[in-house]
């Protein structure tokens, strides 16, 4: 399979190079050329097949002969042993035909470990087959960070730096960064925000002269195609589940920088019968406000109680958009470009087609707490401030209540005690019984100074021969 630029100016690349490119030449995202597609004999058949099993029917046409049969299942099968449920992705009732889909079973708590436990052991494969070594640098405001370690920690030929902005992210989600203690593990507080990290970051990539020779920076955020491509088995799990292919099912998904939900988009594209894909958004809500009014203009960032979706510009909606112009790059390099500048807006024809393809909601602050508190009052399952947007955009959106809403769950509520404390007063969700010792567990981070030449030097000491 090969994978072509969004902006029409990069070479085509099979799918091993694609993944430890990140972006391509052109600024663009990698997207596969043609899509495989199932008929709905084929999915029928699926039907008792686990969660592993599934994901090497989804994933092996993405890949093609790139990869041997075997050593493709081994690796799915390694990444989903240390989710601490069976099920990998279980199904949750929560009313009628509405369901939660919960994809926090994962070792950090967050969905992010569905694509991050896959591509840490799919790096590492690759890298080795090429014997090769590679650096994964990253910023992190939360979540990302700690699935990135998580899916890296093990990997004999990686070693990963991420940086986060010095006491400025929750003692949970620190705590699960540097309490991982293996050598090729690396935590960065840097004494700036969160953008002085991203922008050291960004400038590292741009210039990887400090790195030894041979050695190259990996991506690891969502741009990276192998984590799109990871998420889209799990659509096509809960709607086996539900009884895909002979009835459809609609998605609502917590959405930030669009990449879980254009997995579902691809689901529906490569013949999973989808009704409604659902946009959930918080009060960063660029994507409803182009579904609603056609508005695609950057307004400063609101920090919410749901931090992992506080996203100025969605960046895998670069994608979504290629999709709508029939993949015209030219029109693309257009597009960013003038949003580059502040604003873009989409014509009537592209714009109603994504309206055909979407339903969009968003929630403030406190209609996610009384979503919480709701939800809570009517079942006693408790939602993280994510999935609760996810929920309530569900209810709000949905055209009959005749075709499960499947809402898909991104965070465990122990990771957001503050929030859901907050919507039901007195209530303190534990952490898992497996993570009970985080607050005992020794921790390994080095503060550094804002400065580039001192992330890089610290990076070239830091590397493993
Ligand atoms: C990353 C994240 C999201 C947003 O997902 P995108 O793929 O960026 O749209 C939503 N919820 C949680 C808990 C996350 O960590």
């Amino acid at each position: 399979m090969k994978y072509i630029s969004t902006r029409g100016q990069a070479p085509a690349l099979p799918f091993e190079d694609v993944v430890l490119t990140g972006l391509a030449a052109d600024g663009g995202l990698y997207l596969p050329q043609s899509l495989p597609a199932f008929d709905a004999r084929e999915i029928a058949s699926w039907a008792g097949l686990n969660y592993c099993e599934l994901a090497y029917k989804i994933m092996s046409p993405f890949i093609g002969d790139e990869i041997p049969q075997d050593d493709l299942q081994n690796l799915i099968e390694k990444s989903y042993s240390e989710f601490r449920h069976t099920a990998i992705a279980p199904l949750v009732q929560l009313d009628h035909n509405e369901w939660v889909l919960e994809l926090f079973q994962g070792p950090t708590l967050a969905f992010k470990d569905f694509a991050l436990q896959f591509l840490g052991n799919l790096l590492d494969y690759i890298l080795k087959k090429r014997n090769q070594h590679a650096v994964v640098m990253g910023a992190t405001s939360g979540d990302t960070g700690s699935a990135a370690i998580e899916g890296c920690r093990h990997c004999d030929n990686l070693d990963i730096f991420i940086l986060h902005p010095h006491q400025r992210v929750s003692d949970v989600q620190r705590r699960q960064m540097t309490t991982v203690l293996e050598e090729n593990v690396h935590n960065i507080a840097l004494q700036g925000n969160f953008d002085d990290c991203q922008n050291l970051v960004k400038a590292s990539f741009a210039d990887q002269s400090f790195l030894p020779e041979g050695r190259q920076l990996v991506a690891v955020n969502s741009i990276n195609w192998a984590r799109i491509m990871a998420q889209i088995v799990y659509y096509f799990y809960a709607g086996l589940a539900l009884g895909a292919p002979h009835r459809s099912v609609s998605f609502s998904v917590p959405t930030g920088n669009f990449g879980d939900i254009f997995a579902g988009y691809l689901a529906k594209r490569m013949g999973l019968a989808v009704d409604q894909l659902v946009i959930a958004t918080n009060a960063n809500d660029i994507l409803h406000r182009c579904l609603s009014g056609n508005d695609l203009s950057r307004r400063p960032l609101e920090h919410t109680l749901s931090p992992s979706m506080d996203i100025m510009v969605s960046s895998n909606f670069e994608r979504m958009l290629f999709d709508l112009y029939d993949g015209d790059g030219a029109a693309i390099r257009q597009l960013m470009g003038d949003f580059g500048k502040g604003a873009m807006s989409l014509p009537e024809t592209r714009l109603s087609r994504a309206r055909e393809l979407f339903s969009s909601y968003r929630l403030d602050d406190s209609e996610t707490l009384e979503v919480i508190a709701q939800v809570f009052n009517e079942t006693e399952y408790l939602l993280d401030p994510h999935s609760a947007i996810g929920v309530q955009a569900g209810r709000r959106t949905r055209r009959t209540s005749k075709i499960p809403m499947v809402c898909l769950a991104t965070a465990h509520p122990a990771k957001f005690p503050e929030a859901v404390s907050k919507a039901i007063p007195g209530c303190e969700p534990a952490l898992p019984y497996h993570m009970r010792d985080l607050f005992n567990k020794d921790e390994r981070y080095t503060v550094l100074a804002n400065e580039a030449a001192v992330v890089r030097g610290f990076i070239s000491t830091n590397l493993r021969t």
